[in-house]
């Protein structure tokens, strides 16, 4: 489990990752997009030197604006089995990390249509999978968050010279993944603990990993019972920032 110390420490041993996983997004074509921020409905799964980077972007910022951020994410953790509230890092159309996105933001909408299906299939069937886990526990999660997928983006332009496909995609989805295993355990411990969610790292930093968990299971019984997020509402104003010195 992660304490804010092994982050600390993450941060300072990895700069020579971080330099390395610049390089390899450099790799990707550039794009335009319109910005209607549809792939931004969800937080995208990612790496730990990704969520790394983006933790350096959040300690980059100035404190207040960080602390409504903190808020977003930490909501979005609580609240994404029975709300589809938008990735909390988008504001307006805008990604407020947006030169740290991860892989999984960069590579939306460069995927084969074919491709795409395939990982959407993978996708709803964990969203079974999830859904089956709570109903263990007497939570009917909503059919419209466990039916909900992201449609395939027809608006990415790439560059005029330049070209992906799917194999080069994987390739370099690859290498990220590799670069990222070189933070050894840490990296394996963000896969199969965090289930590769940003927001739970940050919620456990913050709560303690069993204890976020706890309070997510309270508040998804609560709110679904009750229709009420006050007891919701009290944590998010409270939440204390994590990187202050
Ligand atoms: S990190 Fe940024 S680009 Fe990625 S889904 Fe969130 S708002 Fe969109």
């Amino acid at each position: 489990m992660f304490s804010q110390q092994d982050i600390r420490i993450l941060l300072q041993t990895s700069s020579s990752r971080q330099q390395e996983l610049i390089e390899t997004y450099a790799r990707l074509p550039k794009t335009q997009c319109r910005r209607e921020a549809r792939c931004c409905s969800l937080l995208p799964e990612m790496t730990l030197l990704e969520a790394l980077a983006i933790i350096q972007s959040m300690m980059d910022m100035p404190a207040s604006d960080r602390k409504g951020l903190i808020q977003k994410i930490s909501g979005y953790f609580f609240i994404n089995p029975i709300e589809i509230t938008s990735c909390p890092f988008l504001n307006g159309q805008d990604c407020l990390i947006y030169s740290d996105r991860p892989f999984g933001c960069r590579a939306y909408g460069l995927w084969s249509p074919a491709y795409y299906k395939k990982v959407a299939e993978q996708s709803r069937q964990v969203k079974t999978d999830l859904q089956k886990q709570w109903e263990r526990y007497g939570v009917l999660l909503p059919k419209k968050v466990c039916d909900f997928f992201m449609p395939y983006c027809l608006s990415i332009k790439i560059a005029d010279s330049a070209w992906i496909d799917d194999k080069m995609l994987l390739k370099i989805s690859n290498e990220i993944e590799a670069i990222s295993e070189g933070l050894e355990r840490w990296h394996h411990v963000f896969a199969q603990i965090y289930f590769c969610d940003f927001s739970f790292l940050a919620a456990a930093m913050m709560f303690g990993t069993t204890e976020s968990v706890r309070m997510k299971f309270r508040l998804v019984n609560d709110i679904i019972a009750t229709g009420e997020k006050t007891a919701l509402d009290k944590i998010i104003r409270t939440v204390p920032d994590f990187f202050e010195e």
